[in-house]
């Protein structure tokens, strides 16, 4: 901001000391005469006035010599002192002045030098000025980024402009009680997360909820960009952070709030040693410091936003820091329809607009396309001169924003659509029907944050530390029933089953491989496994087993997973009522909770 003012400033000056000067060596020194020449024409009465210098005598003539002199300079005679001089100056009405120092030539070159000397200063008195306009930011770098949003100017926002993401609205209204109330945490020594990560694709409604919770609870809101910090020079990014905490520090209870942590918060590579990376990591390296550096009790609440959590550093995840992780994911029909209305609130429809219809049409899109939807279709009514939106202006712009989203691969055409609903209810039917599965907690047909077309939500969701044979076969009978729902709804297979499939398949080798599991090989394990390969970080195996063996686990592992996609089908056919019940009522719903599923199945 500030930068942006002074260096034209600066420049502007810099031209000026260069005029300065050229126009005082133009200005060419005075003719050096004698002593004697210089009386001669003050007795003439040519000369107007003289400047009495420690060494020298500087006389002015009323008539400037054609050569553009300044004037006549004589040596003045010290050990000879001419008191007839001043009786002749004053005699001939010259001007008489006096002057200290030398007309030394350092001087004059100091003079013609005199702008730039000042520049400095004249930065100075700029800045101050413009920090004592700019609220508080002076041209230290580092110190001015952190801007400070007070509720009662810049953040109008609250949770009720924020729809369609009710559960990550549920965990923050925790934050928003502690920074409200901290005393009630206090007192029964409740410790409250420090670090909150909010995940999710772009324009989710990330960065409006951590508004809104400084909205919510009206306390200061640090606010910084993970992009800001990429161009710096080294050092800067990490005091900037160091900044940061100290204001913070000093305004608790509040909020910092850094968007885009992805930005810094990229996995330190270790040996690399470009100057980009080194930068980042100083300043990961300071907020790791800052974040251990105070207790959760003090007020401070750190969030972050990233859409990409999979690169981030390990060590921001760990306890003390961003423990706490809430999801912000594509909205479903209903949460897109909610989104629509806040949006409505600021715009005109006619009576006969239908958000439901509006919402029903825009699958895949997140609160900011909705936002931008929105928007179209006011100005699509302004364009037909109407003074209200209408559905058709809605249908022009569901089109319009449609065609950018097909390009991006963000939206299903109908038929990927029904594939989807039927692959994702195949997954929760046969987990509804396995003895072992874990219970399904929800199903969804809206892309997820992981880029996976549609998800089975099962809890728990990390991994367990044991788990017998038939909880492992029942789990590879739940991932194969997508592929299989697919086939019997849709009469073929698709791509969709990739991941699912690999999966699949690494469980069964496992069990084969490592957990003893199957009768023909054995309570033994085969292929050691070896640390990281240094380069490329993948696992590898060593293998100790012939080539007879191999082939053996090959059979085994063909024959597990052969009999579970047959058990699959047998309960998907078996069930078929109930898989087309779950299928339809996705493809409407594009999310199903348990209860819903429960009911479908025939299950309660
Ligand atoms: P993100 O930070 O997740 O990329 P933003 O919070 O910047 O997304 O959202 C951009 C804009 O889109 C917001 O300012 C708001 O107008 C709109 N928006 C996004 N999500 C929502 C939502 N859940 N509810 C209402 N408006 C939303
Ligand atoms: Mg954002
Ligand atoms: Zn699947």
């Amino acid at each position: 901001m500030v930068a942006r003012v002074v260096l034209p400033a600066a420049l502007a000056l810099l031209a000026a000391g260069f005029l300065w000067s050229e126009a005082v060596a133009r200005k060419v020194a005075p003719r050096e005469v004698a002593y004697s020449e210089l009386v001669k024409a003050v007795e003439g009465g040519r000369v107007s006035s003289v400047e009495v210098r420690e060494l020298d005598l500087l006389a002015r003539l009323k008539q400037p010599p054609a050569d553009g002199t300044e004037g006549l300079l004589a040596k003045r005679l010290p050990a000879l002192e001419d008191p007839a001089l001043l009786a002749k100056l004053e005699a001939g009405g010259v001007t008489i002045s006096g002057k200290a120092e030398p007309g030394s030539p350092v001087l004059s070159a100091m003079a013609s030098f005199a702008p730039f000397l000042l520049l400095p200063l004249a930065l100075w008195l700029f800045s101050s000025w413009a920090s004592r306009r700019g609220g508080g930011r002076s041209l230290a770098f580092g110190k001015r980024e952190a801007r400070v949003y007070d509720k009662s100017r810049d953040i109008a926002v609250t949770f009720s402009d924020v729809a369609g993401v009710d559960e990550a609205r549920a965990e923050l209204t925790e934050v928003v009680s502690f920074l409200k109330e901290p005393e009630k945490y206090r007192a029964v020594g409740a410790r409250v997360p420090k670090g909150v990560l909010l995940v999710g694709p772009p324009g989710t409604g990330k960065t409006l909820l951590a508004r809104a919770v400084a909205g919510e609870t009206g306390v200061p809101f640090f606010s910084i960009s993970g992009s800001e910090f990429v161009e710096m020079f080294v050092g800067v990014g990490a005091s900037r952070v160091r900044d940061l905490f100290v204001q913070a520090r000093e305004r608790a209870p509040c909020i910092i709030f850094i968007d885009e942590l992805d930005a810094i918060g990229k996995a330190r590579s270790g040996a690399s040693g470009f100057v980009a990376n080194e930068e980042r990591e100083q300043t990961l390296n300071q907020l790791l410091v800052e974040m251990d550096g105070f207790e959760s009790g003090v007020g401070i609440v750190v969030m972050a936003a990233t859409n990409r959590p999979e690169i981030l550093d390990k060590a921001l995840l760990r306890g003390g820091r961003f423990d706490r992780q809430v999801v912000v994911d594509r909205p479903d029909v209903r949460g897109r329809r909610a989104i629509l209305a806040v949006h409505a609130r600021k715009v005109k429809l006619t009576p006969n607009v239908d958000l439901e219809v509006v919402a029903q049409r825009t699958p895949g899109m997140v609160g900011s396309d909705l936002a931008n939807l929105v928007n179209e279709a006011a100005l699509a009514s302004v364009r037909r001169a109407a003074a209200a939106i209408a559905p058709a202006d809605f249908d022009e712009a569901v089109d319009r924003l449609q065609l950018g989203l097909k390009k991006e691969g963000r939206i299903m055409t109908a038929d990927e659509k029904r594939r989807v609903a039927f692959h994702e209810a195949g997954h929760a039917l046969v987990a509804l029907s396995v003895a072992h599965a874990d219970p399904v907690h929800r199903v969804t047909i809206i892309p997820r944050s992981t880029g996976a077309l549609g998800a089975t939500l099962q809890l728990p969701t990390e991994e367990r530390y044991l788990m017998t044979r038939s909880e492992l076969t029942d789990r590879i009978c739940v991932l194969l029933g997508g592929r299989t729902a697919e086939a019997l709804a849709c009469d073929e297979t698709s791509t969709g089953a990739e991941d699912d499939l690999a999966r699949a398949s690494e469980l069964a080798r496992m069990m084969v491989t490592r957990f003893g599991m199957s009768d023909a090989l054995g309570a033994q394990r085969y292929g050691r496994p070896q640390a990281l390969r240094f380069l490329t970080g993948e696992a590898a195996e060593e293998r100790d087993y012939g080539e007879a063996t191999a082939r053996v686990i090959d059979t085994e592992v063909r024959a597990l997973i052969g009999a579970q996609l047959a058990r699959a089908q047998a309960i998907l056919k078996d069930r078929s009522a109930a898989l087309q019940a779950i299928g339809s009522a996705l493809l409407t719903k594009e999310t199903l909770r348990r209860p819903e599923l429960e009911a479908l199945a025939g299950i309660s």
